[in-house]
């Protein structure tokens, strides 16, 4: 017996009736059953006075918990994949408008004496790590080698933060 048999079973048992052996035996195998199975006798035994209301949103709130199991279970990963993608691409290309843009902004929009303290602070910096990619940056190869790494580690960080905010939201 399937789980998705055994929820329909319990859907269409009516009340006072007992499971059959087969679907006991699953309930007995299987974690979600038993609780799906222990939920519907909760609700069976609470007084009858209690709102109808009630028991559809328990069963509301149980399906889902399963939709959200069978979506971990199988999540739309292509829709995922592509739209973190795009953002990886956008963000490269915003990063990378922003490298040959920033510094002729700055200078046009900070005071002259906090720009000439800024580039002091980063001069020194930039003077460390471009050399590590100038050789790279040089070749056509190695260029496209840093761009790739830089869309890979946009693609990761944005593929990171939608799955994050997709269990965020569960
Ligand atoms: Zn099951």
């Amino acid at each position: 017996m399937t789980c998705a048999e055994f929820e329909d079973l319990l859907d269409r048992l009516e009340p006072g009736h007992a499971l059959g052996a087969e679907a006991r035996r699953h309930a007995g195998t299987c974690p979600r059953c038993a609780f799906a199975l222990r939920l519907e006798s909760t609700l069976v035994a609470a007084p009858s006075w209690m709102p109808r209301e009630r028991m559809a949103a328990e069963r509301r709130a149980f399906l889902l918990a399963r939709a959200r199991t069978r979506f971990w279970a199988a999540p739309d990963w292509s829709a995922r994949l592509q739209e973190s993608a795009l953002s990886a691409l956008v963000a490269v290309v915003l990063l990378g408008a922003g490298v040959f843009a920033l510094p002729p902004l700055l200078k046009e929009v900070l005071p002259p004496s906090l720009y000439e303290a800024a580039a002091a602070a980063v001069s020194p910096l930039v003077g460390e790590v471009a050399p590590l990619f100038a050789p790279l940056a040089a070749t056509g190869a190695g260029l496209a080698l840093l761009v790739f790494c830089g869309y890979a580690l946009c693609f990761a960080a944005s593929l990171g933060a939608s799955v994050y905010a997709e269990a965020g939201q569960g």
